[in-house]
This record gives structure tokens, C-alpha cells and sequence, in this order.
């Protein structure tokens, strides 16, 4: 049995509904099918779920979002007249539409969770009869009644553990079931979504439940490449990939998969497919437990922008016990989480993403770890990108390290954090990020190209080992304690 997720360019559509339509067809073991809302027809198209923020936020600001709900309307209008199926549809969608958008608005997030739900919803039922006037027997189920509960935090709600013993049952349904992504209810009944894009998690939680024999996840490309084909267009397509390769790549910005989904599939053991809906027939990317490597062999390139770093440093830091998990207490207490903690013998940085480290919260941060830690410095830089090299190949073997620094050297991009410590299998590097995209150029062509290929790996120089800090932070990307918090980079 397969459990199928489609996203929302497979969707954005009626031929596009066919198209998948087709393609459950062609494989009698896809048994449920997760949708997304219908996604973006064109680049300068908005995707549904946006459409449906917009309405809930009109809403919230003015009391009214009729031309807001009117543009909903009319998307889902289009494919359902597309398809040819009865106009009662889409008046099913508008009365449901009002009622969500007459609920109660104390509470934002609960208020927006229930708008941006319905666009799956809606979907879900539209493939639903998309697909039985296809004629096949296929069948809408709510996540709600199938059990997918989640916690009370909306916008970012996880699932609870009860869920997977009672969606096992969709297992026994006849036909072919179809599964709005993105949500669940909480144990109140209330409607909560996972973080956007979040239908992958939700496909994934039914491949876990079900133990089904893979996960197929039906997107608008071949494959993942090797690097973001938008840096290098010649980057190889990546046709087999262990579970904690797809993980690494994905926190570093490889965004063909949410990076949050992978877990119920890997705690079941299923499989993931990643699979173009355009090119049903191209073999896609395998994600599985294990996969055969070559010592040595890089099987990605990735790099994420956003991120920034706290440099403290004290003399005999190393000294002070405490020092560490006060420092990290502090962030707790600011509810910021942190990625990376880098150090020296008498600093340490910690490096966090920008989008969550607001000026508020770093003003607040700094000053608590200047009273608190009484510091010599404290520093903040904005505008650092990550890179990952990343690879099975990797474990054991040397010269890695060094032929990605000498890579990054010959571009002439300076490394500012290098991180080799915990994960045997990536060299995580910080870079300005304007540096990023010769620096993935300059790794991909280490690593890739066949005239470095055969490039000497050891050259005498080990691995870097540990995570190390290799510069203070300078430029005007960098704020002095004493100076102003305010983004610049
Ligand atoms: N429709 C939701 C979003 O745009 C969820 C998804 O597509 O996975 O984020």
C-alpha cells in the first residue's frame, strides 16, 4: 500500500487534478491520497492558503473580506467548472467560507488555522469527486473524523502520539481515500495546522500510521539535486538518499521536502518517493534507512540564508562552570530556540535564526548576558548563511574538510564558522551571505565536477574535528552591544 501527498502545483489546477487523477489510476497500491490547496499556476500566481490568510486578515482588520472571500471563490469556481463537476460544489465551498469567516476572532491563531484549513479541505473534497466522475472509488475523509488530533498550537501544531493508533484504520477503508494536508483538530475539537507546507507532514504521519510500503510525495521536479539547480543548473539529480542525508540537506535549505515530516517515516521505517507529477515516469529520489556509499562521496550541497550569531567572549571562560548553560538558559527564557553552538577556549558563539532573533529579543539577550555573564565582549552579526556538505561517504574519511576550505579559499570566500563536530556525515560552514552562492559554485565543483574528482583528498591536513569558530565577527553587518540592535545586514 502507497500513501500518495500532492502538492499544491499538482493541484493548482484542472488538468492538473487529471493529471493525478491519472496517476492513482496507474498504481491500484495508491490507497490514500493527501492533497494540498490548489498552489501557484504560474510564478505570479498566489496560492490558495495565501488567498485564505488574506481573507482571514481582512477580516480581522475591517470586520469584512468579501472581495478577499470572492477571489477564494472564484479559484475553486474555475477548476470545478474545468473538471465539469455540479455547481452545487462550489456553493458548498462559499456557505462553508462565510460560516468560518463569521467564527468567533478573539483568538488570531485559532481564527486564521480555521480559513487556511479549508483550503485543503475544500481541495480534498473537489479530488474526491474529481476522481469518482473519473470513475474510480474514492472517497473524502476529515482529518478530524479519522482522529489526526494535534496540539493547541495553532499555526504550529504537532501531532499527539494518539493519533497513529486510531488513523491505522484508514488502512481497511475501501477505495481510494483522500486526505486534506495541513490539519487536524486539537482535543476540543478546535481546527489547528501544522507550519506551512505542512501537508507533507500530515502525508507522512499516514505512511507511519498505515506502515505503508512507501511514502510518495508528488511535487513539480524530477528529482533532488544535488544543489539548488537556481545556483548550479548542471547539478546531477540525487536518485538515492539515506534518511539522514534528505534531514541534513533539508535544514539547509534543500526545501523539496519539509525537513519536519521526515520523522514519522523514519520512525516506521517507511520509504519516502519523491516524485515529479508532471513526469510521473522519471524514477524521482529515493529516501531510505540505508543506501550503499562510496568512501569520500558528497551527495549534496546545501545552503540556507538567515541566520545570525552572539559572540561572548571571556577571558578563562573555560574555566567558569556554568557558563555555558547559563548562557543557553538565558535564550530559554526568551524562548529563542538556538542551531549552533560553536566555541573557543574563551568565547563561544551561538548561532541563531534571524527571522526569530527580532531586535527586541537580541536588546533583551544582550543585556542579560552583559549583566548576568558579566562578559569582556558581546557581539551580534546578522546576514550569515549556512553551508552543508553532506554525504554517508563522508564517515571515516580524510581530506574532506580540507579540500571544501581550500575549495572556499580559491573562490575567495572567507569562512566564518566551521562546524564538523557532531554529525559524521556533513562539514557545516558559515559564510556571509553574500558569499553563499560562489561558495556552493566553489564546493560544487570540488566535489562534483569530474576534473576535480580526482583531486587529491589527503594532502596531509585532517579534518578540521570539533566545532570551531575561525573569526570574530567584523563589517557593517555587526552590532556592538554598545551600539544599536537594529538590522542592517
Ligand atoms: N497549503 C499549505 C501551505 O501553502 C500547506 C501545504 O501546501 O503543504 O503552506
Amino acid at each position: 500500500m502507497k500513501v500518495a501527498k500532492f502538492g499544491g502545483t499538482s493541484l493548482a489546477d484542472a488538468g492538473q487534478i487529471l493529471k493525478i487523477c491519472a496517476i492513482v489510476k496507474a498504481d491500484p497500491d495508491r490507497r490514500i491520497i493527501v492533497v494540498s490547496a490548489p498552489g501557484k499556476r504560474n510564478p505570479a500566481d498566489t496560492k490558495v492558503t495565501d488567498l485564505l490568510i488574506a481573507c482571514a486578515e481582512a477580516m480581522l482588520a475591517h470586520g469584512a473580506a468579501e472581495q478577499e472571500l470572492g477571489v477564494v471563490v472564484q479559484r475553486f469556481a474555475e477548476i470545478q467548472k474545468e473538471i465539469g463537476l455540479p455547481a452545487s460544489v462550489t456553493r458548498e465551498l462559499e456557505d462553508d467560507l462565510r460560516q468560518r469567516l463569521a467564527g468567533g476572532r478573539a483568538h488570531h491563531g485559532k481564527y486564521l488555522d480555521s480559513l487556511k484549513a479549508a483550503g485543503e479541505d475544500h481541495c480534498a473534497k473537489l479530488v474526491a469527486a474529481a476522481f469518482r466522475q473519473q470513475g474510480l472509488d474514492a472517497h473524502y475523509v476529515s482529518p478530524c473524523d479519522a482522529g489526526l488530533l494535534l496540539s493547541s498550537e495553532f499555526g504550529n501544531a504537532r501531532v499527539l502520539p494518539e493519533s497513529y493508533a486510531r488513523l491505522a484504520a484508514l488502512r481497511h477503508r475501501p477505495g481510494v481515500t483522500i486526505f486534506p494536508g495541513f490539519f487536524g483538530c486539537t482535543a476540543a475539537g478546535e481546527v489547528a495546522t501544522f507550519p506551512r507546507g505542512g501537508s507533507d507532514i500530515t502525508g507522512a504521519i499516514l505512511a507511519a500510521a498505515v506502515k505503508a510500503d512507501v511514502y510518495e510525495n508528488f511535487t513539480d521536479v524530477d528529482s533532488v539535486y544535488a544543489c539548488d539547480p537556481r545556483i548550479v543548473p548542471e547539478a546531477p539529480a540525487i536518485t538515492l538518499l539515506t534518511y539522514r542525508e534528505m534531514r541534513e540537506l533539508a535544514y539547509a535549505g534543500f526545501s523539496v521536502f519539509h525537513d519536519e515530516a521526515i520523522v514519522p517515516v523514519v520512525q516506521a521505517h517507511v520509504p519516502i518517493c519523491i516524485k515529479n507529477t508532471n513526469r510521473p515516469a522519471a524514477p524521482g529520489t529515493l529516501i531510505s534507512p540505508e543506501r550503499p556509499y562510496a568512501a569520500g562521496a558528497v551527495v549534496g550541497v546545501a545552503s540556507a540564508d538567515g541566520f545570525s550569531t552572539i559572540f561572548v567572549s571571556k577571558y578563562l571562560m573555560n574555566r567558569e562552570v556554568g557558563f555555558g548553560r547559563r548562557l543557553l538558559q538565558i535564550l530559554e527564557e526568551e524562548h529563542l530556540p538556538y542551531e549552533h553552538v560553536p566555541s573557543g577556549i574563551d568565547s563561544t558563539s551561538v548561532i541563531l535564526r534571524r527571522k526569530l532573533f527580532t531586535p527586541v529579543k537580541a536588546a533583551r539577550v544582550v543585556a542579560r548576558i552583559r549583566s548576568e555573564l558579566t562578559p569582556d565582549d558581546i557581539e551580534i552579526e546578522h546576514g550569515l548563511a549556512l553551508l552543508m556538505i553532506v554525504g554517508e561517504g563522508m564517515r571515516y574519511t580524510v581530506g574532506l574538510a580540507a579540500k571544501a576550505t581550500r575549495a572556499l579559499a580559491d573562490a575567495g570566500v572567507n569562512i566564518e564558522m566551521l562546524n564538523q563536530g557532531a554529525s559524521e556525515i556533513s562539514i557545516m560552514f558559515g559564510v556571509k551571505e553574500a558569499d553563499r552562492k560562489p561558495a556552493v559554485r566553489a564546493l560544487y565543483r570540488a566535489f562534483f565536477s569530474p576534473e576535480d574528482q580526482g583531486a587529491e583528498l589527503a594532502d596531509g591536513l585532517q579534518d578540521a574535528g570539533g566545532a570551531v569558530r575561525t573569526k570574530r565577527p567584523e563589517s557593517s553587518a555587526v552590532e556592538s552591544a554598545a551600539g544599536t540592535l537594529e538590522e542592517r545586514a
